[in-house]
């Protein structure tokens, strides 16, 4: 298929960030254009399967260590004379400062102001937003919730598309951006049986997800390791790079950390879309050999499990067992804290749990007596940090500890799930892709996974909240621009 010029905007993917993109784009009335990878029924990658938290104490409020978690996770050992200039006005930023590599404080200051308007923005659509009570066994910050999760997003996205004239192509996947004289003026595409599709417009919109979707990007960048990772939806497999590597191939500028990830502990076994387990820091986690090797209970599960997964993946083909106690039943909310539909691996002894863990039971039987004995009297309350912390046992736990001595004793495996990839493409404050000499390259655009921007620890349900503002800051301003260019012929 070639069609010339049939619209103002082609947005790449239908998930929050490109839905969000071509509504608000439509909203600026231009004719706009969504490819979309899968069918009709899979559409909307990620967002489909996710149940959307969002790092807000309530629809006009984003929580009060928002933007101060993004900066303490902006990026490795950053430059001293750099940060000190992240500091003035972007318009006096050096080439080097507006190409680098890290977490844009602009960015992130228009992420959190943006943020109440764009919620307001997606009521409008029928989205309702609930505050979470419990979203993890216990919890750092708040967070609320689109009711429905995202999948309530992408339908309610996608009929708003639809209705006002929209069109999506579905099972056609970008493959390269067209460019004239240093402009974006369109899209190559493959449709169903490696059809070529050709599709011209003033501007694009990445939103295409990461590249989680792709073994050879995840070797390149992430390592060989990559192969321990579990998908957490089966949305992930369709996020296969393009968009973050075409923009590449034309000169962009890349952020976010491109060698990590969004990790969460997660049952293998599991044929459910985020079956996380977070009941390991009423117990202990062994590695396949049986020892342990993490502090189960640092803090918060919110603001740990990352790390602490992160600690998992380290371990022998990346795999670890949480071991609890009948006790462990105490815990309130048990399917916040077990997410699986896989049922425990079970014993009346931790010699017959290690059997059919295949772990050497009296490695595992040492490990569990050396942790009770470090176990310590004192008031357990599984609901709030309650800093029963053990003595005189390596790594030590913080929380929650007791000797697991009750049978039935139970263990759920645990991997670390990928949940995105960090590496994307270098965006300022309007989403505009920029080169790797620090400048918007005309025409193109970026949102959601494939706008690269985080270090570190994640900060935790960011993700699809900052491809909703994002993705339609920049419909908007793709529908702008492509006024502009129309004005000016
Ligand atoms: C189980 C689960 C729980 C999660 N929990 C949370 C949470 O609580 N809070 C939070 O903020 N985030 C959460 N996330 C992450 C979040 O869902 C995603 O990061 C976010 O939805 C990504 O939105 P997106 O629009 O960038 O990408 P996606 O929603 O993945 O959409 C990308 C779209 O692009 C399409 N596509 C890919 N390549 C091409 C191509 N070449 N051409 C055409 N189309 C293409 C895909 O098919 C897909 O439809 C969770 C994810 C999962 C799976």
């Amino acid at each position: 298929m070639q069609t010339d010029q049939a619209f103002d905007v082609l947005v790449v993917g239908c998930g929050a960030a490109g839905l969000s993109a071509g509504v608000a784009a439509l909203e600026c009335g231009v004719r706009v254009c969504i490819l979309e990878r899968a069918t009709i029924e899979e559409r909307g990658g990620n967002t489909r399967h996710t149940g959307s938290y969002i790092r807000m104490k309530s629809e006009d409020q984003v929580t009060d260590d928002f933007e101060e978690h993004f900066a303490q996770n902006a990026g490795g050992y950053i430059d001293p004379s750099l940060v000190a200039e992240a500091g003035g006005a972007p318009e006096q930023w050096s080439a080097p400062l507006r190409a680098l590599s890290f977490t844009d404080p602009n960015v992130i200051a228009r992420l959190a102001e943006l943020a109440p308007p764009t919620l307001k923005w997606l009521t409008g659509f029928g989205v309702r937003f609930i505050p979470l009570e419990v979203p993890f066994p216990t919890s750092a910050q708040p967070r609320i919730q689109p009711s429905g999760g995202g999948r309530a997003l992408v339908e309610a996205l996608a009929a708003a598309f639809e209705q006002k004239g929209g069109t999506i192509l579905y099972e056609t996947a970008a493959q390269s951006l067209i460019t004239e004289s240093g402009r974006v003026v369109g899209v190559q595409a493959i449709g169903r049986g490696n059809q070529p599709v050709t599709l011209r417009a003033g501007a694009v919109v990445l939103a295409s997800g990461g590249f989680q979707g792709n073994a050879e990007m995840m070797n390149r960048y992430i390592g060989p390791r990559a192969i321990y990772l579990k998908m957490m939806s089966v949305g992930c497999h369709y996020n296969k790079g393009e968009g973050i590597r075409m923009a590449l191939d034309i000169g962009a500028a890349s952020c976010g950390d491109f060698g990590s990830w969004h990790a969460s502990p997660f049952d293998p076994r599991s044929k459910r879309a985020g079956a996380s387990i977070y009941i390991y820091p009423y117990g202990i986690l062994v590695n396949k050999h049986g020892r342990r090797f993490v502090n189960e209970a640092p803090g918060h599960t919110d603001a740990t499990y990352e790390g602490v997964t992160r600690e998992i993946f380290a371990q022998p083909q990346g795999i670890a067992w949480t071991i609890i106690d009948a006790k462990a039943n105490e815990v309130p909310n048990q399917s916040v804290a077990i997410r699986t539909e896989q049922p425990a691996i079970e014993s009346p002894t931790i010699e017959g749990l290690a059997d059919k863990l295949g772990i050497p039971p009296e490695i595992l039987r040492a490990t569990v007596d050396e942790y009770n004995r470090a176990c310590q009297p004192g008031a357990f309350d599984p609901r709030k940090l309650d800093h029963l912390a053990t003595r005189g046992v390596t790594p030590a736990k913080s929380h929650w500890s007791r000797p697991i001595d009750t049978g039935p004793f139970r263990a759920y495996p645990i991997v670390s799930s990928i949940v995105f990839t960090f590496g994307g493409l270098k965006t300022d404050s309007l989403a505009r892709v920029i080169n790797l000499q620090g400048d918007p390259i005309p025409g193109l655009y970026a949102a959601g996974e494939t706008q690269g921007l985080y270090y570190g620890t994640y900060t935790g349900a960011t993700s699809v909240l900052k491809g909703a503002v994002f993705g339609r800051v920049a419909g908007q301003d793709a529908a702008a621009l492509t006024r502009v260019q129309a004005g000016a012929h």
